[in-house]
């Protein structure tokens, strides 16, 4: 649809993109009022959490004019396409449960895009209520907490409560795959979360009831909380094979000491990293993880 120019005198406004679907977006403007905008042009590089530029071209409508610079970007990425994920979160908080089953290759995925944008990570492990569930679950994350990534358990039904105090002062964007209770969570630490997004999918989607949007809440005056739609796959096809290694924390002393420069870590000769999987310094499916990522899986 073309979006017609705004009228010369309509001032320029700053806000913050609080929901994003597709080429629509919700924008927050300063006295707190909400705008549905699109962006101008054809591409669509806007993500949730954006601080935009707007104007408005109607009573109920606006144009993002311009993307005010980002302290971080998330994104997951395939050969072909990039999903923003969200932008100026500095928090990513990646969510799993004691069931359904979680795949902690999406886990380490996640944790490698959080490396990668230099912001804190945090692993939430929801339904501990389910204990017969909860021995094999922590089995599973232990490889994660060796590493020192941070790992809250709780029960989202029970105690979200217990996730308040690890978000505060963060903007945090939860991730994970659906099912795991991220809107249970969501809900029960943002009273009004589900009338927000009623108002939000509305405005988007012109009366259709959609969930498969970003969305901005905000926990108190200094944390922010942004909800991404459930996803079964975390494509890093953005990052290149240096960094990768680099967003694997325990490669880190290993880099760049194998025999030859330009080592896959395959089956070459005198090749740290494989020495250090054999010796039991890195755990075998994460360097399984690590072939897969940048294709030289064996
Ligand atoms: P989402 O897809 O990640 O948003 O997951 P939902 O929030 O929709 O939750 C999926 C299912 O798990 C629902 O049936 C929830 O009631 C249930 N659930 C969420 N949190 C908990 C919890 O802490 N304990 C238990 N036992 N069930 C939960
Ligand atoms: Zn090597």
């Amino acid at each position: 649809a073309a979006h017609r120019a705004p009228p010369d005198d309509e001032p320029v406004m700053e806000g913050r993109v609080i929901a994003a679907h597709g080429r629509q977006y919700i924008v927050e403007l300063p006295d707190g009022n909400l705008l549905p905008c699109f962006p101008r042009g054809k591409k669509s590089d806007v993500a949730c959490g954006d601080r935009v530029d707007i104007q408005r071209t109607s009573d109920d409508q606006g144009v993002i004019e311009a993307i005010q610079p980002r302290t971080s970007l998330l994104y997951r990425s395939n050969e072909i396409k990039q999903k923003l994920i969200a932008a100026n979160v500095d928090q990513l908080v990646i969510v799993v449960a004691t069931e359904p089953a979680f795949s902690d290759e999406l886990i380490t995925r996640a944790l490698l895009a959080a490396e990668s944008e230099e912001i804190e990570a945090l692993i939430v492990l929801n339904k501990c209520d389910l204990a017969d569930k909860l021995p094999a679950a922590r089995e599973r994350l232990a490889v994660f907490a060796r590493l020192g990534y941070r790992i809250v358990e709780l029960s989202a039904l029970e105690h979200a409560e217990d996730l308040r105090p690890e978000l505060f002062g963060y903007t945090s964007v939860l991730v994970g795959q659906s099912g795991m209770g991220k809107s249970t969570l969501v809900n029960s630490l943002v009273p009004g979360a589900r009338a927000a997004t009623r108002e939000i999918s509305q405005a988007l989607d012109s009366g259709k009831h959609t969930t498969t949007h970003a969305t901005l809440y905000h926990l108190d005056a200094d944390s922010e909380l942004i909800d991404s739609p459930g996803l079964q796959e975390f494509g890093l096809g953005h990052l290149d094979r240096q960094e990768i290694e680099h967003a694997f924390l325990e490669f880190r002393p290993y880099v760049g000491q194998c025999r030859f420069r330009d080592c896959k870590h395959n089956r070459e000769p005198d090749c740290v990293l494989n020495a250090a999987v054999k010796a039991g310094e890195i755990d075998a499916r994460r360097f399984d993880v690590y072939h897969r990522i940048v294709g030289t899986a064996r």
